[in-house]
């Protein structure tokens, strides 16, 4: 019994349970509220993952550029795409959320908010102020999430400077990276016991509006992530790498299949490399170096996500944000995706870190989760194709690719 359950894949429990809880909260009407502990245990467990999972995987992250003048040429190139194509993402699902509204009209009234975030700091000057970690450990404790990546890639730069004497340290947080997402994958296994609960409770106290939001924000998410795609990654190939954007997506077709059905960019990222080197003619050492490092920093369609939910968040709970909080949400959102692990579900763990700062109850991520393998598939498949798209633009840049050996639209 308990092997038949955990031989259907996570996503398909997830789901089912999305189902059966919409329909036990519809016949079981408010009195669903009595199950919701177990939809707050699980959110619970997600908010205990942020700070060792950014902690980790951060360190790691920057440890990984391998020495400071790898940050030169390629390193520098590809991180200024990465951030200003991080901000378009985060922009984007931020006009989208704004101008279609997809969380307005559920009255959320009926629902208590247990776990609604104290707003961060509102000035710049506080917001500077904040960014330095006074005691890093209150910093963990008190789940304060910029200043705890501005000390991460303090200690990633650290461990780069100290060069032989740092390779103890990194190893720690090489394999404490790992095994973060071990624990990750444990506690992803409460999300059909949690979306259940939440689903019913949602169900049972706020009726059918609630739905039609949510398939607005699915429908969101596929827009954001396809202009992505199209607009962004295509205008980079064509403009930026001067290369033929039909080939170059017919050259990363594999890796966007892949990453489409695994959601992982983690999972991916054999068959992203072999796409590059292999079908686009991008040299080893570019499509290894930027190729890893875009796999866990360079996630684009989960910026854009985490911009879109906040906004859904604060919709349907109310919230009023100002333009100051949407600068603060476009600089979170564009962290949370870089410390955002390539794995399912990674982008809903970095909803807790935009959602606090700006005051969205964390109730939302319960809402969301349920569908949020099917959005998951489709920003995994923009993270990979952005990571295939800079590495071959920064491969041309530096004149490390072999055009002759990209394969040819009309040769298939
Ligand atoms: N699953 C995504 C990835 O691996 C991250 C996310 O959840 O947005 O790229």
């Amino acid at each position: 019994m308990l092997r038949t359950w955990f031989e259907i894949p996570l996503w398909q429990r997830v789901l089912t349970a999305l189902i059966l809880g919409v329909l036990t909260g519809y016949a079981w009407g408010p009195e669903a509220e009595s199950i919701k502990w177990i939809g707050d245990f699980f959110i619970k467990s997600i908010k205990m993952l942020v700070v060792p999972l950014i902690f980790f995987s951060l360190v790691a992250g920057v440890a990984a550029i391998g020495d400071l003048r790898k940050l030169g040429a390629v390193g520098g190139r590809a991180m200024i795409l990465f951030i200003v194509t991080g901000q378009i993402a985060v922009w984007l699902g931020l006009a989208l959320g704004t101008f279609v509204q997809p969380g307005a009209g559920v009255d959320t009234s009926a629902i208590a908010k247990g776990a609604t975030p104290e707003p961060n700091p509102t000035t710049a000057v506080d917001m500077i102020l904040s960014i330095v970690p006074e005691s890093p450990v209150q910093v963990m404790a008190d789940v304060a999430v910029l200043p705890l990546i501005v000390f991460s890639m303090l200690i990633g730069i650290g461990i780069l400077m100290a060069g032989k004497d740092g390779e103890p340290v990194q190893k720690i947080f090489d394999s404490g990276a790992v095994v973060m997402q071990k624990v990750t994958m444990i506690v992803m296994e409460l999300t059909p016991f949690g979306v259940f609960a939440l689903m019913a409770w949602v169900a049972g106290t706020l009726g059918i509006d609630a739905l039609i939001a949510l398939s607005k924000l699915v429908a969101l998410n596929y827009v954001g992530c396809l202009l992505i795609i199209a607009l962004i990654y295509g205008g980079m190939i064509k403009f930026l790498a001067k290369l033929p954007v039909r080939d170059f997506f017919r050259g990363i077709i594999d890796a966007m299949a892949v990453s489409y059905s695994t959601a992982s960019s983690n999972a991916t990222l054999p068959v992203t490399l072999r796409c590059a080197e292999r079908n686009l003619g991008v040299s080893n050492s570019v499509a290894s170096f930027v190729i890893s490092l875009g796999a866990t920093i360079n996630m684009n369609g989960t910026a854009m996500y985490l911009g879109l939910a906040t906004l859904f968040g604060a919709q349907i709970f109310g919230v009023d944000l100002t333009m100051g909080d949407y600068f603060l949400i476009s600089i979170l959102a564009t962290l949370g995706a870089v410390g955002a692990a390539g794995i399912p579900g990674a982008g809903l763990i970095m909803m807790a870190l935009v959602f606090g700062a700006v005051g969205v109850p964390l109730e939302t991520i319960a809402f969301v989760a349920g569908v949020d393998r099917i959005m998951d598939m489709m920003r995994t498949t923009t993270n990979v194709s952005g990571d295939a798209a800079v590495a071959t633009t920064v491969a041309v840049m530096t004149g490390e690719i072999d055009t002759k050996e990209m394969i040819s639209a009309d040769d298939v």
